[in-house]
């Protein structure tokens, strides 16, 4: 038996392996969905969904991610077209959605990011995020490729730096990363976020022309299908429930430091995360009630 033991261990290890590689497989399978003509989504994990565009002219990229979603994301591209990758844009400044440019860079595209989230970028480079090659600053910046439009809209401050609100206008489709996060809950403690400028910044949003949106992160069944202004509308109204509740059990006199314990919000129960991320949502709008809102920066002077 003590001669059989290594044996068995070591078979046990290989199919333990083998079935998480095969896990591993099935989880990371790359998807590409077509939602509009020559407009497609792509997720490796159904959790970052990044955009391109294919035009006459040349192929552009919207959120780059990480390397492994990077170099998935152009493989799917070269299954459609041979064009060459011109612009990869970044929505914000954030590890989580802006690493992965280099491989981008390596294709022969320009990366793009606002001048906020560039100087960022650059102070703060993520052990897999490129330096973007170029940056923009300003509220707007209009890009066109084969006859196709882009328009770059940086609302000012409300989540990470340099946010950009991406808008196709002939197709009236936006990306829009991390300002909505259709059914599930803000994340944690919604670090990074300025609630009361995220408010304002989401108002701007519903002004704009779009019919269809794609979000980064969109646990909707139909989430690389796109959502639409309904998403916003929900998202701005989540914020705004959570806020008045608060205040509504301060009125009532309960002990600050309780609130996250007692308040419940039933009508959002089915959001992804409600159980988990309730009570951090709402330890950040105390935190809020103490600090004042965060962070905070000066308009820089222009
Ligand atoms: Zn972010």
């Amino acid at each position: 038996m003590t001669q059989l033991t290594p044996t068995f261990m070591r078979y046990l290890m290989l199919a333990t392996l083998l079935m998480s590689s095969l896990a591993f497989a099935q989880e990371h399978t790359s998807k590409t969905t077509k939602i509009a003509d020559n407009i497609y989504t792509f997720t490796t994990d159904g959790e970052y969904i990044s955009l391109f565009v294919v035009t006459k002219a040349g192929v552009m990229v919207f959120e780059t991610v990480n390397t492994s979603h990077a170099t998935s994301m152009l493989a799917e591209i070269r299954k459609i077209t041979d064009k060459p990758i011109k612009y990869a844009f970044h929505s914000h400044n954030h590890w989580d959605h802006a690493s992965g440019g280099q491989i981008f860079v390596d294709a022969g595209a320009t990366t793009f990011a606002h001048a906020e989230a560039y100087a960022w970028m650059l102070a703060n480079t993520g052990r897999d995020m490129a330096i973007p090659t170029q940056s923009w600053s300003g509220k707007r910046k209009d890009i066109e490729l084969g006859g196709v439009k882009v328009e770059l809209h940086y609302l000012g401050m409300n989540h990470g730096l340099g946010m950009t609100v991406f808008l196709l206008p002939q197709s009236k489709v936006a990306y829009i990363a991390d300002l909505v996060t259709p059914n599930r809950l803000p994340f944690t403690i919604v670090p990074d976020f300025n609630i009361r400028e995220w408010e304002r910044s989401l108002d701007e949003v519903l002004q704009m022309d779009f019919d269809k949106a794609v979000f980064s992160h969109n646990e909707s069944k139909n989430r690389m299908a796109g959502g639409s202004k309904q998403d916003v509308n929900l998202q701005l109204q989540y914020i705004k429930d959570l806020r008045a509740e608060f205040y509504a059990e301060l009125q009532k006199g309960t002990n600050p430091f309780l609130i996250p314990k007692v308040l419940k919000l039933p009508k959002y129960k089915d959001w992804l995360m409600y159980e988990e991320w309730l009570e951090m949502n709402i330890w950040r709008i105390l935190s809020d009630e103490f600090l004042g809102p965060y962070p905070w920066r000066p308009e820089p002077s222009s």
